[in-house]
């Protein structure tokens, strides 16, 4: 027994401290505030599963050791408004023989800045309450509010345990029942649930005639296919298709996003330094490659940055000290149509 609180007890209430003592013999003398914290578990796994019938069965219906009659706790409906406010903290269990005990701090009702109150529960394993003390003056009636509002506590507790969905908890996985597994080739290995059907027996290899019949079906059809760019005689066929050559367009990997904390007269100068030249052949090549405009994927690429024909004449009225944004956006970032 904790000597400190129990000697102080003794001294200032006897009877209380005798009724103390009879409580804690029904966990064989412990006394749950001699219990070091890490004696407790605060996983809500290993919490008693209090009901609200179990509740009320101790606040109202029990009979109080002093007075013999019905404890009549007319107070719970404050008890459940401590809870409420969050006046309960550090709830935690353990489990001393048969039974649960059930620790927590509770704040002071009038004396809000003073050290919150310590109690104990002792719960039977179904959750039925069997008795509790707090370090309240109001102990003296066996139940305060402070008990009730823990009570309240656990019995929150242990119905958000009972609705849990799938999803508020961690994924189980279902436990093996082979206690051991040999090592196997994968070919060996039975992983069940292939049906191969009964009279496939043996599928024979493809012959070449077969294979070469298979690859022109798919060719014909316009399919691409992995195998036929380097299967002969399809990867040859495929190699002297007229490629187009693309040109790349200078303008589209300016951006660096190192300069984008310029400002306009660094960036302007930055541009200035830019050397951007296009070969003859490329601007050639450009021309030819983006004849067809809009049909032409290049004619999009091409675009980027360019001041092109429709946006001329914008580019020509606007004012080169303070260009027009919207019309910068559409340069830089012309509609794909
Ligand atoms: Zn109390």
């Amino acid at each position: 027994m904790c000597e400190s609180y129990y000697t102080k007890l003794e001294k200032e209430f006897p009877d209380v401290a005798k009724r103390y003592k009879q409580k804690l013999d029904i966990i064989n003398g412990v006394d749950p505030f001699c219990l070091s914290d890490e004696m407790f578990s605060y996983n809500v796994k290993n919490f008693p599963k209090v009901t609200n019938m179990d509740i009320i069965a101790y606040l109202v219906l029990s009979k109080s050791y002093y007075t013999k009659q019905q404890m009549k706790a007319y107070k719970s409906l404050e008890a459940y408004k401590y809870f409420e406010a969050g006046f309960v903290s550090k709830c935690r269990c353990c489990k001393v023989g048969d039974y649960f005990v059930s620790a927590a701090d509770v704040k002071h009702s009038q004396r809000m800045s003073e050290a919150s109150l310590k109690l104990w529960i002792i719960i039977n394993e179904d959750g039925s309450i069997e008795c509790a003390h707090c370090t309240c003056i109001a102990d003296a009636g066996e139940v305060c509010s402070h008990v009730g509002a823990v009570l309240f506590a656990l019995e929150y507790i242990h119905r958000e345990q009972e609705t849990k969905s799938c999803t508020d908890v961690e994924a189980t996985w279902n436990v093996p029942t082979v206690s051991k597994v040999n090592y196997e080739r994968i070919r060996a290995i039975n992983f069940g649930g292939i049906f191969l059907g009964s009279n496939i027996s043996e599928i024979p290899p493809i012959s070449q005639d077969q294979l070469s019949e298979l690859l022109n079906k798919i060719v014909k059809g316009g399919s691409s296919s992995v195998i036929t760019r380097v299967l002969e005689p399809w990867a040859s066929e495929i190699s002297q298709t007229p490629n187009v050559r693309t040109v790349a367009n200078p303008f589209s990997n300016l951006y660096n996003e190192e300069l984008e904390m310029l400002d306009l007269a660094e960036l302007i100068a930055i541009g200035d330094a830019l050397n951007v030249q296009i070969s003859e052949e490329a601007c050639l090549q450009i021309e030819a490659n983006t004849k067809d405009q809009s049909s032409s994927v290049e004619w999009f690429q091409q675009r980027k940055g360019r001041i092109t024909a429709s946006n001329f004449k914008s580019a020509c009225r606007t004012n080169a000290a303070k260009p027009s944004l919207p019309l910068i956006k559409n340069i830089c970032y012309p509609p794909t149509i």
